[in-house]
């Protein structure tokens, strides 16, 4: 019998990083399909970050992820970058491929795939809470899928001007509007999504001031933030009789394209999303 005792690495970089969860939800794929790969959740300072994926380089990685405050900071280190990547003007997944690391961004289209499970986005109206890296991801990846009018509310209103200038480029209808102390959705909004870091764990009871009492039920709601999964915007949201969208999803969907991206394998959702339930249950 040949022996073989080399495993393929893939990684997360990120600094701080030891809360991250990913690697008990991408191990546990790689663990169900029977492959011998590994991946390290690995905190790497923002001045080490050139160091750390020439690390990757020479070491022959098959690929890894990045995390804050590296997605924008990585793109010079790297040979080329994704069409939709260039667009968000992040990475999130680099991926070695045909001897050289290119980086893609997953957060958006991992969105799209969860989103899609509920609604086409082609042509409906999306309100977005947020303009920050998340939002930024969901926003394009939502206008290259054909969304129609597309609404970024931030709190800071130069980079949610900043969001819809880059939109544009990319040819969708986008406008802005301030985040008033109650955000009233217009009943024209066909898919609402917290994009913001609002409710993500310790503040479990955080929740956007939407209006919720004037919320139509036929608006389909989504949430980026995976912990806890079950967040007050979606609860609010579910009682107006919405139909609801966790960021557990999105989560689990950015981690299939990476694992599909490095390893072929298209891997099983229900072993990744039982290993983040384990996870976050625990937490509380
Ligand atoms: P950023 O720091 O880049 O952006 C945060 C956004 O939230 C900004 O628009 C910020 O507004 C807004 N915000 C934060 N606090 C408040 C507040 N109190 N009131 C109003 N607005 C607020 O973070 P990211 O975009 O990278 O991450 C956002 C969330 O997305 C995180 O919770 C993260 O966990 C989640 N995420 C989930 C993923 C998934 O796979 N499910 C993938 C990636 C991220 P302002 O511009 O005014 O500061």
């Amino acid at each position: 019998m040949e022996l073989n005792f080399k495993q393929e690495l893939t990684a997360v970089f990120g600094h701080p990083v030891a809360e991250n969860p990913t690697q008990a939800m991408v191990e546990a794929a790689y663990r169900y399909h029977n492959l011998a790969w590994r991946y390290l959740t690995v905190e790497v300072l923002p001045e080490d970050l050139g160091a750390a994926v020439a690390g990757a380089r020479a070491m022959g990685w098959q690929g890894f992820n990045l995390t804050i405050p590296h997605k924008v900071a990585v793109m010079p280190f790297l040979d080329s970058i994704g069409e939709s990547a260039q667009k968000i003007g992040a990475v999130n997944c680099v991926v070695a491929r045909d001897g050289g690391l290119v980086g893609e961004n997953t957060d958006g289209r991992g969105f799209l795939e969860s989103l899609r499970e509920v609604v086409d986005p082609a042509g409906l109206d999306v309100m977005i809470l947020g303009s920050g890296g998340a939002a930024r991801a969901v926003a394009v990846e939502l206008a290259l899928a054909g969304a129609g009018a597309l609404t970024i509310v931030n709190r800071t209103e130069s980079s949610g001007r900043a969001l819809v200038e880059d939109l544009r480029k990319v040819g969708a209808t986008a406008s802005f509007r301030p985040w008033d102390e109650t955000i009233s959705v217009p009943e024209s909004t066909q898919v609402l999504v917290n994009a913001t870091s609002i409710g993500l764990f310790p503040d479990v009871k955080g929740c956007p001031p939407v209006d919720f009492a004037a919320l139509a039920p036929h608006t389909v709601v989504a949430d980026v933030i995976p912990n806890p999964p079950s967040t007050p915007f979606l609860r609010h949201a579910a009682a107006r009789g919405c139909r609801t969208i966790d960021g557990l999803g999105m989560l689990i969907n950015q981690g299939r394209l990476g694992i599909r991206y490095w390893t072929g394998v298209d891997p099983d959702a229900a072993v990744m999303r039982s290993a983040l339930e384990t996870i976050f249950s625990q937490e509380g």
